[in-house]
């Protein structure tokens, strides 16, 4: 009989005394190696639901950053590329994978995208957390085949302009989240709200 695809997950989970991982996104930031560049939890959750992982399938994760976006996607039973730039963050992506039993699924490429999107296998699924502009998002068109779904964070400005202006140009969903949490002040609590982050999802 086939091994099941899950096997390698099963192991880690026993390698941490049986504490089994939830079965849907959104883990504890606190679950990763990252050095603050990191999809925080809540955020994470959507941008999965947006991903919408079917198992077998392929996920580009382009800016991996810590790679949490990548894990949840490979725990849904796909597996990932995950290019990033930043060499002491493709370490992080390589340690969150090892954590998570996913050595054999996560993939890193330690490079600037566009171009170190040259010759990957195609996806069905691109996720960009950094590095998005119009150059990016033209060379994507031309990678991603019909039906590939396409999401896209941002907190910058002139990154969320862009994306207001592609969703005019091309449709597709926009999404603007602004996430609070409560924190302590003095002896009273407040909330702490995170970036603006805008969300486009996309389908050629
Ligand atoms: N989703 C990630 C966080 C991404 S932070 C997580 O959950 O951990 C954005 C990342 O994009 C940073 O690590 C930055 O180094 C990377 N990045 C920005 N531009 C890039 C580019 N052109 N190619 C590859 N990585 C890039």
């Amino acid at each position: 009989a086939a091994e099941p695809a899950q096997a390698p997950v099963t192991v880690a989970l026993l390698a941490q005394g049986g504490a089994a991982w939830p079965q849907v996104p959104g883990l504890p930031d606190a679950s990763y190696a990252h050095d603050g560049q990191i999809t925080k939890a809540p955020a994470r959750a959507i941008t999965l639901a947006a991903l919408a992982p079917r198992r077998g399938e392929r996920l580009w994760d382009i800016g991996g950053g810590s790679g949490s976006v990548a894990v949840e996607w490979c725990l849904a039973g796909g597996t990932a590329i995950s290019v990033e730039q930043h060499a002491r963050r493709t370490a992080n992506i390589r340690a969150n994978a090892a954590r998570f039993g996913l050595q054999k699924t996560l993939h890193v490429v330690h490079g600037l995208a566009p171009d170190a999107l040259q010759g990957l296998p195609p996806p069905q699924a691109v996720f960009v957390g950094g590095g998005f502009d119009a150059a990016l998002f033209a060379v994507l068109r031309e990678h991603m085949p019909a039906g590939c779904r396409l999401v896209v964070n941002a907190v910058t400005l002139e990154t969320q302009a862009l994306l207001v202006q592609l969703q005019g140009e091309c449709g597709g969903q926009l999404l603007k989240l602004e996430i609070s949490s409560a924190v302590p002040l003095g002896r009273m609590r407040s909330w702490e709200t995170a970036r603006p982050l805008m969300q486009w999802s996309w389908q050629p």
